[in-house]
């Protein structure tokens, strides 16, 4: 059975009980509460009519406003047993005065109240009114019943039907779009109910900001999977080509040992790019976890600078460090090497030719801060958002041994956070850049 048949067959049969108890307490309740307004409306009539009403030297006054029958009430003045003015109910027995108090008579099936009211000893009004009839009305509700209570199911069933179909109909586009998305692996598609504020519309739009969250991750993971497998590609048909080659000149010693130079320089390069997806799959994972010590970055910057010395002098590059003495942080040692080395290997791999790269430490209120500044290549203001994005390269025909995958960077990112720490660029086109690194001195 749908939430929708449930919700209307529970919805009518509560209607249908509703309108059941209305009924009993209708009939019980409804009658009493006639008499009582009956009575009541007798007793107004017979002392407004007896202010009406007086006598002078024996004989009866009466004002001529007086209405003698009037919404069913009939009223009359009697001299002893004698109809003297008035309107009396004409098969009605004839009685005389008897008491200031309602009297109850059953007379042609029916039972009548009337109110006597003396205006002195010869002359009294009396009031006269048909009592309700229990039997009939409740007969008649009961007919008024007999068709209503039907009619009124039949009716909370439609309207019931028809706003539960109105509200669940985006539940249906939820459940269809759904469908259509697991069917076809297309998560492009969205639910889109358009405007709306109820839970509904809300659940849609948190549903299509989730899908929006889950094609990115998985356009990312694809787009990821190919650039990795493009990377890995290059190094391993080179290996393959001059292993062919060394095997066809196995009697050339020279050829061979430049192959196998060759093919150790690319497995270099590949370890190195395995090693640097595993440190993004284990971020990823959130399996990489910094171990904390205390260490002299200063001393460490001195160390990273000078192993890249001999590469620097390679393009006739001067490293220069500007660095306060005895800057002492809380982090990961490994780990700001690695992010260290990443940047002062850019510097240098996008510096100049006879340029400079500067390694700046200081302490900066609570942190530590290092920035590596080069007067090289520079970034463009439309590259500058990207080179945090993983395999971005700003020139990927760069394809030197040395050359990177474009994972530095992005490393270097997810390093400094987790040290809860910083790192941005500055950079001008054809002038050089700074990247900027900030980490706090200690780890709470
Ligand atoms: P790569 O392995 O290509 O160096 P990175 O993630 O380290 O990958 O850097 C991404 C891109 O950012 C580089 O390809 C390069 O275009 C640009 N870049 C990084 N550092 C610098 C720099 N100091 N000067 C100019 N461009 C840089």
């Amino acid at each position: 059975m749908t939430i929708k048949q449930r919700i209307v067959i529970w919805y009518t049969i509560w209607m249908a009980v509703l309108v059941v108890i209305a009924f009993v307490v209708l009939l019980s309740a409804g009658g009493a509460m006639i008499r009582h307004e009956t009575i009541s409306e007798l007793e107004e009539a017979v002392y407004d009519a007896s202010e009406d009403i007086w006598t002078r030297d024996g004989r009866i006054i009466v004002d001529d406003d007086i209405d003698y029958i009037d919404d069913g009430i009939y009223l009359s003045i009697w001299q002893g047993n004698t109809l003297v003015r008035g309107r009396y109910p004409s098969e009605m027995p004839e009685e005389i005065f008897s008491g200031d108090s309602i009297r109850e008579v059953d007379w042609l099936e029916g039972t009548w109240f009337i109110l006597d009211f003396s205006i002195d000893e010869d002359y009294f009004i009396r009031g006269t009114v048909r009592a309700y009839d229990a039997a009939l009305f409740s007969s008649s509700i009961g007919a008024f019943m007999l068709i209503a209570l039907p009619l009124m199911v039949i009716l909370a069933a439609l309207g019931g039907y028809y706003i539960v179909r109105r509200s669940l109909k985006p539940a249906e586009t939820i459940v269809a779009t759904a469908e259509q998305i697991a069917g076809s692996d297309n998560l492009s598609k969205r639910i889109a109910l358009g405007d709306g504020d109820d839970e509904i519309h809300q659940m849609a739009s948190d549903f299509d900001r989730m899908l929006d969250c889950i094609e990115n991750a998985f356009v990312k993971e694809q787009q990821f999977t190919s650039d990795a497998s493009h990377e890995l590609r290059t190094p391993i048909s080179v290996i393959l080509a001059e292993a062919d080659y060394a095997s066809s000149h196995t009697a050339e010693e020279e050829k061979v040992s430049e192959a196998l130079c060759v093919i150790s320089r690319q497995a270099g390069k590949m370890s190195r790019l395995v090693s640097e997806l595993l440190s993004l799959a284990r971020s990823d994972k959130g399996t990489l976890t910094p171990e904390f010590e205390d260490f002299n970055l200063s001393e460490l910057g001195e160390m990273v600078l000078q192993t890249f010395e001999e590469k620097a002098a390679g393009k006739d590059i001067k490293l220069y460090l500007k660095a306060e003495p005895g800057v002492i942080v809380q982090a990961d040692q490994g780990m700001i090497t690695r992010i260290m080395i990443n940047l002062i290997a850019n510097a240098v791999n996008y510096g100049r030719d006879g340029g400079m790269v500067v390694l700046r430490i200081s302490c900066n209120g609570e942190n530590a801060e290092f920035a590596v500044e080069d007067n090289g290549i520079g970034i463009s203001a439309s590259d500058i958002g990207r080179i945090w994005d993983r395999f971005y390269q700003v020139d990927s025909s760069r394809t030197g041994d040395e050359a990177g995958a474009g994972l530095g960077l992005p490393i270097a990112k997810e390093l400094v956070a987790l040290h809860k720490g910083r790192i941005k660029v500055d950079s001008i086109e054809g002038e050089g850049s700074v990247f900027t690194v900030e980490i706090p001195l200690r780890q709470e």
